[in-house]
């Protein structure tokens, strides 16, 4: 079959692998489409950062949609031939965090794409327990956006959102999108949107954004208090990663309010505690997903979320470095989400 390897940094290759077949519990998906996510264009841009480099080559990617093409032993819930998509998660169910039923914080965690062969490729192999079916009315583009949809929704439940809140989201990428959206779905009345590209700005308004802040613009902190007449967000949420972002976030908060960091980040930053301790304001870390990858397919089936507008492309798999990566490398206004068609 064909696949998408990584062999270095800006080393990707359209190859020939064998076929895999699944072990016990889990499933083989043919699959159908296959998003880049930020996490595999930071491996080709500047990888290894996560990435089992030692593995090297491995198939990228994990976010997907595609059919059941065969099932390991024990598994009861999926037959050959339904559209399902899935995230990316290995757990152990063993460690004590596991035991606490918080898979996402498992100590002894694998993730497709990155320490296995991911879904850039015909076939993938994952883990029953991470995939979910797809309901007809949820098209193959919404079903590969579930996984990021996943991200933003564990976020939203570390903020606590609740029905009337105004949040904020650093971020303008795909999964600060999908924040937006995530808020929306959970009754946030206000949410803006802390921008640098304003193609992608445009798009949070067009997502339903209250109002887009361009860091452009001069001070966040003044732009959303004038903006909303108020004295911050309830609630922050951190979707980029850089040394200075989560010293924005909480700056962004009324007193008491919630800062969620869910960013990725290659290096420390500095950050002025005293930020937080008069005003009393909560820092919470958040990892990928534990449960919500239902949920986000429930809420796309239903209508709550559309997440289709994130969908600014369709390229063919062996296409995916030229129209893929470099483009979501050069054109940050232009390109959100990329979806690879595979043949
Ligand atoms: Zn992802
Ligand atoms: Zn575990």
């Amino acid at each position: 079959m064909k696949a998408l390897r990584w062999y270095g940094r800006k080393d990707l290759r359209y190859v020939d692998v064998p076929e895999p077949s699944p072990g016990p519990g889990q499933l083989k998906v043919r699959v159908a489409l296959a998003g880049i996510c930020g996490t595999d264009l930071k491996e080709y841009a500047s990888g290894p950062v996560m990435i089992a480099a030692e593995k090297a080559p491995i198939t990228i990617g994990h976010e997907f949609a595609g059919k059941v093409a065969a099932v390991g032993k024990g598994v009861s819930d999926f037959r050959v031939g339904e559209r399902v998509t899935g995230v990316g998660y290995y757990y152990c169910g063993e460690c004590y965090v596991c035991k606490e039923g918080r898979y996402n914080l498992c100590v002894n965690q694998g993730f497709t794409g990155l320490f296995t062969d991911g879904c850039m490729a015909e076939y993938v192999i994952v883990p029953a327990y991470a995939c979910y079916h797809l309901p007809d009315g949820v098209s193959d583009e919404a079903g590969a956006m579930v996984e990021p949809l996943a991200v933003a929704l564990h976020a939203v439940r570390q903020a606590r959102v609740q029905l009337g809140n105004t949040v904020a989201v650093v971020g303008d990428g795909t999964i600060g999108l999908c924040a937006l959206l995530a808020a929306k779905a959970a009754g946030a009345s206000e949410v803006y949107v802390v921008a640098k590209h304003r193609g992608r700005g445009e798009l949070a308004r067009a997502l339903g954004a209250t109002a887009v802040i361009y860091l452009s613009d001069g001070s966040p902190v003044s732009q959303l208090q004038k903006i909303s007449g108020g004295p911050g967000a309830d609630a922050a949420i951190e979707c980029v990663g850089y040394p200075d972002t989560p010293q924005l976030t909480v700056e962004l908060l009324r007193r008491g309010g919630i800062a969620v960091i869910v960013g990725v980040f290659s290096q420390p930053g500095t950050f002025e505690f005293s930020t937080m301790t008069f005003p009393e304001k909560i820092m919470v870390g958040s990892s990928i997903y534990v449960h919500e990858g239902q949920t986000a397919v429930d809420l796309l089936a239903d209508g709550r979320i559309d997440a289709s507008p994130l969908v600014t492309s369709l390229v063919p798999l062996k296409d995916a470095v030229k129209l893929g990566f470099e483009a979501l490398l050069a054109n940050k206004d232009a390109n959100i989400k990329i979806l690879l068609r595979v043949p």
